[in-house]
C-alpha cells in the first residue's frame, strides 16, 4: 500500500492537449533545445570528439552544441570567468559568461576511495587544476581551471585507477549516493554497496538511459545517511517481519525550484532485485518523464501529476512484469547523520570523521591527507554528502595520532559546530549560473562565529546557495541562504540571500519532514549575514528554554 502523503507539492496542472513530451504517449515533437540537441547526436559520443579533435585543435574547435551541451555527459562544464557580478548572469549571452577552461566532475559513487584513486585526484588537481578541488556533497570532487588539451590525459589517469567522469552530469543518472560507512557499520544489516557495483556496471554510459529528460539522482544505503528525500530514486534498509532484511523504495524526490521530498511506494525490495527496479524506475523517467519544459522536466513533476498508486502499479506492470513486495515503512533518524568524530566499526576498528570547511579542499590537502591516512595503516577514505570525509580501519592506538594529523592539514574531527554544519556550493567563482559569491563567505562565516560564539553547543546546519537552484540543499538547512541581489541600507543592489528557517531532514519517526520556512521578505545582505546568523543563534541560546525541538 502506498501511503498518503502530507508535504507540500507542486501545484498538479491539467494536462494540455500537446502533451508534456512524454515519448511513451508519442509527444515527441516539438523539441526544446536541449532536446534537440540531444536527439541530433546521443551525448556520449562526444568523447571521442574530444579525444580526437577538439583536444588537438583547442577550445575554439568545440562545436557549442557540444561545448554547452554534451560535454556534460562527461563530466565537463564550462566555468564562469572571473570578474562577472551576480547581476549579469542573467543578461549575458553563455559565451560572454564563460571562459576557457572548465569544471572536471569526477563521480564517486558510494563516496569510496582507495589511497591511489586519491592520490591520482591529487595529482591531476596540482598538475591540471591549478591545485583545485571541492569535496561536493553528492560524494564528488570537483576540480577546476581543466583545458580540453588535457582532458583525455586527465581520463587515462582516472580510469587507470578505477575512476571517471562518465555521466557526471547532465540529463543522465547522475553519481549513486551510498553510505559512507557501508559495511562497516556496526547500525548496518545489509550492505548495499553491490546493488550500487551492478548498477554501475549495467546502466552508466548505457546509450538506452543516456538520454533522460533532465538528471536523475540515486541514493542507496541501508543507513538513512544520505539525503534519501532529495533524489529521484532512493533504497532505504528497512527489515520485513517475513521476508527479512531489503530496501524501502522511495521516488521523486528532489529540491531546485519547486522542491519535492520523495514519497515511499510501499513495497520491499530484496538486495538482488535493486538493480532491476532502479532501471524500471529509470525507464519510466526516460518514457513518461515531461521534455517540453526545461523547468517541469524532473521526475517529480511526474509523481506529484500521478501519485504513488499509479506510479507503483506502472512500475509493476510496464516495467518489471510482476507486482512488489508490499513493504515497512523504515526506521528513519531524528537528524541527519554525519559521522563525524570517532566511531567504532563492526570488526572493532574504528572511524574517523572529519571536516574541511565548506567542502574546500585541494590537491595538495588531498595528497596531505593520503600520506597521513597511510601512516596511521588505513588504504580507505570514503566521502559524505555533507561535504565531509571519513577515515577507515584505524587501530585503537592510532585514533589520536590520526585526529591530530588530520588537524595539521586542516581537517577536523572535533569541529564547532558551525563548521560541522555549515556547507555552500560553487558559487560565483566558477558556476556560471551564480548570482552571488559562497565558499569565501562560508569560510568567513565559519571563522567569526566559531571566535564569538565558541561555546555555541546546538547542531545546527546552515547551508549557503549562490542561487535559487539550491545545489547545497537551500530548504532544508536550519539555515537556509538562497543567492541572490537584495538592496542595501543606501538603496543599492548587493549581494543577499532570502532566509529560510527551521527546515532539516532530520525527522521525528514515521514522520515525514519539512522545508524550511521561507520567512516573507526576510533578505540580508552578504556582509550582514555573519551578524545576522550571530543574532539569530544568540537569540536561540538566550530564549533556549521555550524553543522546540529544531532550530529556528
Ligand atoms: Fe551554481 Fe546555483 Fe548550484 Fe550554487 S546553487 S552551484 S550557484 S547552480
Amino acid at each position: 500500500m502506498a501511503p498518503s502523503s502530507t508535504q507540500p507539492t507542486p501545484t498538479a496542472r491539467p494536462r494540455k492537449a500537446r502533451g508534456e513530451g512524454q515519448w511513451a504517449l508519442g509527444h515527441r515533437e516539438p523539441l526544446n533545445p536541449n532536446e534537440r540537441t540531444k536527439k541530433d547526436d546521443n551525448p556520449l559520443h562526444v568523447r571521442d570528439r574530444i579525444e580526437n579533435i577538439y583536444a588537438h585543435r583547442g577550445f575554439a574547435s568545440i562545436d557549442p552544441a557540444d561545448l554547452r551541451g554534451r560535454f556534460r555527459w562527461w563530466g565537463l562544464y564550462t566555468q564562469r570567468k572571473a570578474g562577472i557580478d551576480g547581476g549579469r548572469t542573467a543578461v549575458l549571452e553563455p559565451e560572454e559568461l564563460e571562459d576557457e577552461y572548465f569544471m572536471l566532475r569526477v563521480r564517486i559513487d558510494g563516496g569510496a576511495l582507495s589511497l591511489a584513486q586519491l592520490r591520482t585526484i591529487a595529482d591531476i588537481s596540482r598538475e591540471f587544476g591549478r591545485d583545485s578541488a571541492d569535496i561536493t556533497d553528492r560524494q564528488n570532487i570537483q576540480l577546476h581551471w581543466i583545458r580540453i588539451e588535457d582532458v583525455p590525459e586527465i581520463w587515462r589517469r582516472l580510469e587507470a585507477v578505477g575512476l571517471q567522469t562518465t555521466e557526471a552530469c547532465g540529463d543522465c543518472p547522475r553519481v549513486v549516493l551510498g553510505s559512507p560507512v557501508a559495511g562497516i557499520s556496526t547500525d548496518e544489516v545489509l550492505d548495499a554497496t553491490p546493488a550500487i557495483d551492478e548498477i554501475l556496471k549495467r546502466y552508466i554510459g548505457d546509450p538506452r538511459y543516456s538520454n533522460l529528460p533532465r538528471k536523475f539522482k540515486t541514493t542507496i544505503g541501508w543507513l538513512v545517511d544520505t539525503p534519501y528525500q532529495a533524489n529521484d530514486v532512493s533504497f532505504v534498509g528497512v527489515v520485513h517481519p517475513e521476508y527479512g532484511p531489503g530496501f524501502d523504495l522511495w521516488v521523486g524526490g528532489g529540491l531546485s525550484t519547486n522542491p519535492r521530498l520523495a514519497e515511499r511506494l510501499g513495497t520491499w525490495v530484496p538486495l538482488a532485485e535493486i538493480p532491476d527496479v532502479w532501471e524500471g524506475v529509470v525507464g519510466i523517467f526516460r518514457d513518461y518523464g515531461y521534455r517540453r519544459l526545461r523547468h517541469r522536466a524532473r521526475l517529480k513533476f511526474l509523481l506529484a501529476d500521478w501519485g504513488t498508486a499509479k506510479f507503483r502499479e506502472v512500475l509493476e506492470k510496464e516495467y518489471l512484469g510482476r507486482a512488489l513486495i508490499d513493504g515497512p515503512s523504515p526506521d528513519l533518524p531524528e537528524k541527519p547523520i554525519d559521522h563525524i568524530g570517532v566511531h567504532k566499526q563492526r570488526d572493532g576498528l574504528n572511524y574517523v570523521g572529519a571536516t574541511p570547511v565548506v567542502g574546500r579542499s585541494s590537491g595538495t590537502q588531498l595528497a596531505q591527507l593520503a600520506d597521513v591516512v597511510e601512516r596511521h595503516g588505513s588504504e580507505r577514505v570514503r566521502l559524505t554528502p555533507y561535504q565531509k570525509l571519513l577515515v577507515l580501519d584505524v587501530a585503537d592506538d592510532q585514533v589520536e595520532s590520526l585526529v591530530a594529523g588530520l588537524r595539521g592539514i586542516g581537517l577536523e574531527a572535533r569541529p564547532s559546530a558551525w563548521r560541522r554544519g555549515t556547507m555552500a556550493c560553487t558559487g560565483i567563482e566558477y558556476c556560471k549560473l551564480a548570482i552571488v559569491e559562497t565558499k569565501a563567505l562560508g569560510e568567513g562565516l565559519v571563522s567569526r562565529l566559531e571566535q564569538r560564539l565558541s561555546d555555541f553547543d546546538v547542531d545546527i546546519s546552515v547551508h549557503i546557495n549562490g542561487c535559487p537552484n539550491a545545489c547545497a540543499r537551500t530548504q532544508v538547512a536550519d539555515i537556509g541562504l538562497k543567492g541572490q541581489l537584495v538592496m542595501d541600507a543606501n538603496g543599492r543592489q548587493v549581494e543577499g540571500f532570502q532566509v529560510h528557517l527551521g527546515g532539516g531532514l532530520g525527522m521525528a519517526k514515521g514522520e515525514t519532514a519539512g522545508f524550511g520556512r521561507k520567512l516573507r521578505g526576510l533578505k540580508t545582505t552578504a556582509d550582514e549575514l555573519p551578524g545576522y546568523v550571530e543574532r539569530l543563534a544568540t537569540n536561540y541560546l538566550a530564549d533556549r528554554s521555550s524553543a522546540e525541538e529544531s532550530f529556528a
